[in-house]
């Protein structure tokens, strides 16, 4: 579910021909040996491509238009090994419309101290020619990354790697196809928002269905299918009868294993890649998609609750960005539940009705049944853990009328304090940045919503470059914020996006 194209990105590097092909020759050489020493770091989660030096201004705007027409290539990473006349490169970078990394290196680490002359200087002159390439992108707003470096640092790498991930967000954002078998749940606010608008914005189709036309499709799965799935869980989680028949207990399960399989089916022959459900709209399906919706989420499906279809979306999109990593520890929706205000060890507890993606479990992972306090269907099965400790950023994109604005949150997630036995739901516990009082008083006057989108794998960083090449408007809460500043920060918000 999670597989994307097989992307990669073209490494470009800029130079002109009044230097002589005996320089071009090494300019070339340089700029292959870098391509294939980044490749070989394992640290880029894509590969790079390398591309003839881009002498001139015919060069340049037909390799743009061929970066654009590849549907394998997911941004550009341009480089001035020298001077490179930027003029030259304004009819193509005018073309470009995929994702544009400058990347400011130089081959050699260390100035040459002994043999330097100005055969040398002219050769590595990236500092004074990637200025002249900066400027011209910067005159012509437009959105580019700059990482500077020498190469071979792996942090260096890693900013790149990073940001690769981020282009291929910004690439499969037009992807994005979220199925909604319900509207927004009446009277609420912050879940609505302008999907036309979405769509113009972030490429993402919204789209409504009878609810009734899935449940068939969940009535359609057979019960060997689905007695199958039920014995994957009960070989998978712990079962946590509490009291319930046990028999009885397996038909609850079993209803969400034929939901799961339902759901998947209609959303793969419709190729949704994010669902949207709701409490109060559940038609013929005989449970909330709990347990179900948990497990479409871990395997990469977005999911927003209520019909909060921007949620829904945004976790697909986070998903799609940290596919594929190592040591990923797991991206959900979540919901700001209830506080503990404990002096000292404050910080939001976060749960939902049902449906966190268990991507984000730390330890063991058990079944319970318990009733839902809304909507008037049976007990949904559920899956139940609590999460993992570390830092991680909480998201939350809201539609202000007028615009778009993301709100981005660093946040720490810890161990609950003691175990919550008759709480039959799936938690998180955090203290937001730069800590629970000005976090909290931040996240109100953004605006931000109680559901987020929330993960332990993407950075603020790369949200706000997701939503820079969005064109809309992003805020950031984080050990830096201070209420003065951030609601400066949202006035110029107002005046720049309006
Ligand atoms: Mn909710």
């Amino acid at each position: 579910m999670l597989q994307t194209k097989n992307y990669k990105f073209w490494f470009c590097t800029g130079s002109q021909d009044l230097y002589g092909d005996e320089c071009l020759a090494k300019v070339a050489q340089h700029s292959k040996q870098i391509v294939e020493e980044l490749n070989k770091t394992g640290i880029l989660p894509y590969e790079l491509v390398w591309k003839p030096t881009l002498i001139t201004n015919e060069l340049i705007r037909k390799t743009f238009n061929e970066a654009n027409a590849d549907e394998e290539c997911a941004g550009v990473i341009t480089w001035m090994h020298t001077f490179s006349p930027a003029k030259s490169w304004i009819l193509g970078l005018q073309e470009y419309r995929k994702p544009l990394m400058h990347f400011h290196t130089q081959f050699n680490e260390e100035i040459p101290y002994d043999s330097i002359d100005m055969d040398f200087m002219n050769e590595n002159q990236s500092a004074h020619g990637d200025r002249e390439y900066g400027h011209i992108v910067s005159r012509m707003r437009i959105e580019r990354k700059v990482v500077v470096g020498h190469w071979s640092d792996p942090v260096v790498v890693g900013k790149i790697a990073s940001w690769m991930r981020t282009a291929v967000g910004i690439m499969e954002s037009s992807h994005i196809r979220v199925m909604r078998v319900a509207d927004n749940m009446r009277n609420v606010a912050v879940t609505e928002g302008d999907k036309v608008e979405a769509q113009i914005k972030f490429g993402w189709e919204v789209d409504a269905y009878p609810v009734n036309e899935i449940a068939e499709a969940v009535a359609a799965v057979s019960e060997a299918d689905t007695n199958t799935l039920v014995e994957e869980y009960y070989s998978k989680y712990d079962i946590l009868l509490e009291g319930r028949d046990e028999g009885e207990f397996r038909k609850h399960v079993a209803v969400q294993a034929q939901i799961e399989l339902g759901f998947e089916r209609f959303l793969e022959e419709k190729n949704y890649q994010a669902i949207v459900t709701h409490f109060g709209d559940l038609g013929a399906l005989k449970q909330l998609p709990g347990l179900a919706i948990q497990r479409l989420m871990e395997k990469g499906y977005g999911f927003g609750a209520e019909g909060d279809w921007k949620v829904a979306a945004m976790v697909r999109l986070m998903k799609i960005m940290t596919a594929g990593m190592k040591d990923a520890k797991g991206t959900s929706m979540l919901e700001d539940y209830t506080y503990n205000l404990v002096k000292g060890k404050e910080g939001i507890l976060e749960a939902h009705m049902l449906e966190i993606c268990p991507s984000i479990a730390d330890g063991p992972i058990s079944i319970k049944c318990q009733p839902l306090s809304m909507g008037d269907r049976e007990d949904p099965a559920r899956l139940v853990f609590t999460s993992k400790e570390g830092s991680g950023i909480a998201t939350s994109l809201i539609d202000l009328g007028n615009r778009f604005r993301l709100i981005i949150n660093d946040v720490d997630c810890k161990k609950n304090e003691k175990a919550m036995p008759k709480l039959p739901v799936a938690t998180n516990f955090w203290t937001p940045q730069p800590d629970m009082y000005t976090g909290a008083e931040a996240w109100i006057l953004a605006g931000g919503a109680h559901h987020t989108a929330f993960s332990y794998d993407v950075t603020a960083e790369q949200m706000g470059d997701w939503a820079a090449a969005m064109g809309i408007e992003a805020v950031y809460i984080d050990k830096d914020t201070k209420i003065r500043d951030f609601k400066r920060d949202l006035m110029l918000g107002e005046v720049f996006y309006r």
